[in-house]
């Protein structure tokens, strides 16, 4: 039953209760994140990322921590401790990876409760201020919830977010090994940089053999090194936020 009505509620969910936003700044500006999180988004990626002067947005389910998840082994607090503490940006993602299309607007909303808690205990009261919807799974009841906790949430829908976007359901691409073949990525980065816009790439684990889920680190590295030729700026979402809110002004 859930399969017919799925697709139904998802694109309800991304024609209507939309927040258009203004997005994007001049010359176009490219954001990371990594999704649950697999441990290599943090010990393989990492130092890719360090290596090119790139700060990343790490959406964490704190309920996967020190778990399996498929098939990965997934982040500790270790993890998060180092990437916090390298100034990698924190989001949340549920604590216990649901979808929005399962639960009701009351659980989702004790999930973003439960995962704060669990997030800023371990990170000296850090308050997370951005969200990935797990699965991409956005429910129309439940963006007025995730729209009082934080300042954008990201869905997986395809795309570059350009002019305005809902504040509630920011389009992606995926850092995944079944879906980069398929995308003109110089296309996408060339018509950010031209249209002022803001893409927004996600990703799971970065290994030489990924998940469909995940990419190699060549996958990364080239990414980065495209937004760069491109002329993108690189900031994490909510640096992107900051960038764009002080343009506006
Ligand atoms: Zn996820």
């Amino acid at each position: 039953m859930h399969e017919l009505i799925d697709p139904i509620r998802r694109r309800a969910a991304r024609i209507l209760g939309t927040q258009p936003v203004p997005v994007g700044i001049e010359g176009g500006v490219f954001s990371i994140s990594f999704d649950d999180f697999p441990k290599s988004a943090w010990e393989v990626a990492g130092p890719i990322l360090k290596d090119h002067g790139v700060l990343a947005t790490y959406f964490v389910a704190g309920g996967l921590c020190d778990a399996e998840n498929i098939g990965k082994r997934q982040f500790s607090v270790e993890d998060l401790l180092a990437l916090h503490a390298a100034g990698h940006e924190v989001g949340c993602h549920t604590f216990d990876h649901v979808s929005a299309l399962r639960i009701s607007p009351q659980a989702l909303d004790a999930q973003i409760s439960r995962n704060a808690q669990w997030v800023a205990e371990r990170l000296d009261g850090y308050r997370m201020t951005q969200f990935a919807w797990p699965f991409g799974d956005v429910a129309l009841s439940a963006k007025a919830v995730v729209a009082r906790h934080f300042e954008r949430s990201r869905g997986v829908r395809d795309g570059v977010n350009l002019g305005k976007a809902d504040r509630n359901n920011l389009q992606a691409i995926g850092l995944e090994s079944r879906r980069l073949p398929h995308y003109d990525l110089e296309g996408q980065m060339a018509r950010t940089a031209q249209n002022n816009g803001w893409l927004i790439a996600y990703g799971h684990d970065v290994e030489r053999e990924p998940s469909p889920y995940g990419c190699t680190p060549q996958d990364l590295l080239r990414v980065i090194t495209l937004a760069r030729q491109a002329g993108l700026a690189i900031a994490t979402v909510s640096s992107a936020c900051s960038m764009m809110a002080a343009a506006r002004a």
